[in-house]
Formats: C-alpha cells, sequence, structure tokens
C-alpha cells in the first residue's frame, strides 16, 4: 500500500515537469495525470475531444476550465488514484485553483505538497526548441513557445503564491542532471513525510 500523497508539479514550458513527474509518480506507485497528454492522445488518436482541442493547444491557448476540469475529476475518480496521484498541467490558473480545492474537498483530501520547478527562462526556451527538433510537437514552434510562456507568467506563475501561502510549495532547482533534479525532489518530498511506503 502506499501512502496518500496527492501532488502537483508546476513549472514553466521546458522545465522538464513531464519527465520529472512521471519518475517521481513512478517511484512512489501513484498514477501520473497529465493534462497535456490526455490531449495529445485524444489529438493523435482523432477523438471528438481531439478535435475539439487540436487548434487551441496548437496556437498555445489553453483549453476551456469547464472541459478541462471534467477530464480531471474524472481521471481522479478512477481507482488507482484513490490512494495518491500526481497532477502534471492542472490547475495552470486561479480558477482551476478553486475548482480542484472543491472537488478535493468534496472527498475530504486536499494536496499534500506542490512541487514547484524552477528553471529559467532562457534554459527553458533552450530545450523547447530542443524538444521542437526531436519531437516536432505542433506547439513548439518559436511563437507558440513564446505565447505559452507568456500564459504561464500572467496565469500559471499565479497559483504559486497561493500553495506558498498554504505552506505546501516545494521549489525546485530545475537545472541539473534528470538524476540530480529527481534527488532533489525526493529528497524535499521526504522531508515532508512523502515516501513510497513498504508493499504490505
Ligand atoms: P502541456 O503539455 O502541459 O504544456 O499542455 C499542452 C497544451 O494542453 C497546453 O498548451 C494547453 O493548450 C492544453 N492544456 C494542458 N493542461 C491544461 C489546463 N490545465 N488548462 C487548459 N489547457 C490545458
Amino acid at each position: 500500500m502506499t501512502s496518500p500523497a496527492r501532488l502537483l508539479i508546476v513549472g514553466p514550458q521546458g522545465s522538464g515537469k513531464g519527465t520529472q513527474g512521471a519518475r517521481i509518480a513512478g517511484a512512489l506507485g501513484i498514477p501520473a495525470v497529465s493534462t497535456g497528454d490526455v490531449f495529445r492522445a485524444n489529438i493523435t488518436a482523432g477523438t471528438p475531444l481531439g478535435e475539439q482541442v487540436k487548434a487551441i493547444t496548437a496556437a498555445g491557448n489553453l483549453v476551456s476550465d469547464e472541459l478541462t476540469g471534467k477530464i480531471v475529476r474524472d481521471r481522479l475518480s478512477e481507482p488507482d488514484a484513490a490512494s495518491g496521484f500526481l497532477l502534471d498541467g492542472y490547475p495552470r490558473n486561479i480558477r482551476q485553483v478553486r475548482d480542484l480545492d472543491e472537488f478535493l474537498g468534496g472527498r475530504g483530501e486536499s494536496l499534500d505538497a506542490v512541487i514547484e520547478l524552477s528553471v529559467p527562462r532562457d534554459e527553458s526556451i533552450a530545450r523547447l526548441a530542443l524538444r521542437a527538433k526531436e519531437q516536432g510537437r505542433t506547439d513548439d514552434t518559436d511563437e507558440v513557445i513564446a505565447k505559452r510562456l507568456a500564459i504561464y507568467e500572467s496565469e500559471t506563475a499565479p497559483i504559486l503564491d497561493v500553495y506558498r501561502e498554504r505552506g505546501i510549495a516545494l521549489r525546485i532547482d530545475g537545472v541539473g542532471s534528470l538524476d540530480e533534479i529527481t534527488e532533489r525532489i525526493t529528497t524535499a518530498l521526504a522531508a515532508r513525510g512523502i515516501v513510497r511506503s513498504a508493499a504490505v
């Protein structure tokens, strides 16, 4: 059994939050829930949801709070998320923070920790340019990258103030090797008592 760990990872595009989120979730034995991945999978599979969000994500804009919130609630209602989860990419603005609070509050739950991956803007841009070459994501063009980083600064960065006030934000230096950064995160989580518990 895993001790309940309800986590969120936040960082600008190119901060490595997807990679680190998956590693941390794997280490703790909880599902990583990435809204960006859900949207991309639906776009690739050509589902109605994919068709609905294709142009929005390609332009670097945010999908509506209603639609994104429903996807997250449905996913967190699945049995594997009952004893914990790691959210990546949601909430992304203050309204989504409130929506998530309401949903979790209804279950008598709340987030245990918010991992803030801190990466300088220049570094994010360099990593995104590299990823664009390697993966060819439609939202990794120069123009769309600039738009996504601007939205991050104006809409997403302010959610960190909310979590800092609650005393659950963990600021992690996101520059270094993948292993170094994973180690920093697991150490910070362990200091909060968030560790994988032995199977029983
Ligand atoms: P990401 O991989 O997290 O950067 O997400 C890729 C794209 O999916 C974003 O640029 C948005 O268009 C959309 N998206 C992901 N998460 C959210 C969210 N919480 N709210 C609105 N749109 C989102």
